[in-house]
């Protein structure tokens, strides 16, 4: 992890000690200006491991040398990305131990710029974006809201979540050579992560079973205008879809994830359809067929306004009551691609329940004709807290043959979880065939 020098610096320690629980090893990389933030002794404490600091270091040089350091890593996290750091990055400068690291790693690099709104919109600076994106290195971030210099506007740094997740997502997945990705997307591989696979995870999803099968993966919110500046949405964060369209990239499926809007990055190795409405949802979903697997994670709002209203809804001087908004059901894109004349082989829905898992999931089941659901229990005494925000998860996996009870796990495991099922479920079909 390179800690770049911005106000953001001191994230970086949370960063680092969420990874950590993730299981991953995490060594620090501190350029001069990050110092004057944080100390290399509070990075070094929270990660358990000697942080870098100095290119010339004899000391240094003899016991680790800074190309075995580069090479080391699996991944090479950049966080935060100041606009100085991007650019010298851009550049292809090696002026100090940070710019030698990035310059000498084969791993994939993920930057997480946060700098002042002027900044982050100055030419110079979305040209290096641009030259950085090209050579596939990935950005999480930034997000609009106020920065430390009292400014609003892009330019704040992601949360440490949300950091963690896209980290999480690309160490756990892998780019199949033959992709049809964006270049910003395409990427080498490195499974060899320090993680540890002897948990939850079942067998190992990594390799090429899936290859050659279609998967169809829609994942967050979807939100529906009331007027020009207002909508109807929930607090999906696309997590758990997200996590399941890389781990079946990762086993080497196409993946075509349709998204609704969300704040966490793109997985890679995965063609992604950004959309707003129900209605978008269902018309990317169609286009995408015909597919062998779809995965319908997305939390889609039941309801739309029935007409939209152009502008922006106005109080009434002296008028108090609300506004009439008359809402019509959306359409239920699990039920019609489950009934569809091209329906994919394996159909996998997802339920948020209050009460009564079992019973309501193996309803839903049958009502929307879909193979497998994922059953999510929502905690209503603590609705910001629920599987919704979280990053990890307990399931009831339910299919017509019967229930398996998951424990409480990272929305990472569980996706690798299902796809271990849908990887058993598809050579089982093979063989039928
Ligand atoms: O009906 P309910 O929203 O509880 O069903 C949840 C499942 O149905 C999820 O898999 C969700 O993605 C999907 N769904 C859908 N289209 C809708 C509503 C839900 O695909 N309009």
């Amino acid at each position: 992890m390179i800690v770049g020098g911005g106000i953001a610096a001191y994230k970086a320690l949370e960063v680092s000690r969420r990874l950590q629980d993730h299981g991953v090893r995490v060594t620090g990389v501190m350029t001069k200006a990050a110092q004057q933030f944080i100390t290399p002794l509070s990075l070094s404490a929270l990660t358990g491991e000697k942080t870098y600091t100095d290119l010339f270091s004899l000391t240094d040089e003899a016991e680790m040398g800074h190309i075995r350091l580069a090479r080391d890593a699996d991944l090479v996290l950049v966080v935060p990305a100041t606009a100085n750091l991007m650019a010298r990055a851009a550049q292809g400068l090696a002026d100090d131990l940070a710019t030698t690291l990035l310059l000498a790693t084969t791993a994939p690099v993920i930057m997480v710029p946060a700098m002042n709104p002027a900044m982050w919109q100055h030419p110079a600076t979305k040209s290096n974006l641009a030259t950085l994106r090209h050579r596939t290195v990935q950005m999480v971030g930034p997000v609009a809201g106020d920065t430390a210099c009292g400014e609003e506007g892009d330019g704040r740094m992601s949360d440490p979540a949300d950091i963690v997740a896209a980290t999480m997502a690309r160490l756990m997945s892998a780019t199949p050579p033959d992709l049809d990705t964006e270049p910003d997307t395409h990427l080498d591989t490195h499974l060899d992560t320090h993680l540890d696979r002897e948990d939850t995870r079942g067998a190992n999803t990594s390799g090429q079973s899936l290859r050659g099968q279609h998967a169809i993966v829609t994942s967050g919110p979807t939100c529906e205008p009331i007027d020009a500046v207002r909508y109807i949405a929930n607090r999906s964060s696309g997590r758990q879809g997200h996590a399941i369209a890389a781990a079946l990239a990762k086993a080497g499926a196409h993946v075509t994830l349709v998204s609704g809007p969300v704040t966490i990055a793109d997985p890679p190795g995965v063609k992604v359809v950004h959309i707003e409405t129900a209605a978008q949802m269902l018309a990317a979903c169609e286009a995408a067929l015909p597919a062998d697997i779809l995965v319908c994670a997305a939390a889609v709002a039941d309801w739309r306004v029935e007409s939209t209203v152009i502008g922006k809804l106005k109080k009434q001087a002296g008028h108090t009551a609300p506004p009439d908004l008359r809402l019509v059901e959306n359409p239920d894109i699990l039920a019609t691609i489950s009934a569809h004349q091209a329906r994919p082989q394996l159909v996998i829905g997802f339920a948020a329940e209050t009460d009564d898992l079992v019973r309501h999931a193996t309803e839903k089941l049958h009502r929307k004709g879909c193979d497998w659901i994922v059953a999510n229990h929502v905690d209503t005494d603590d609705a910001a807290n629920n599987v919704f925000g979280s990053t990890v998860n307990k399931a009831l996996f339910i299919t017509q043959e019967g229930c398996e009870d998951w424990p409480v796990m990272a929305k990472t495991d569980l996706a690798e979880k299902l796809v271990t099922k849908i990887i058993k479920h598809s050579g089982a079909s093979l063989v039928a065939v």
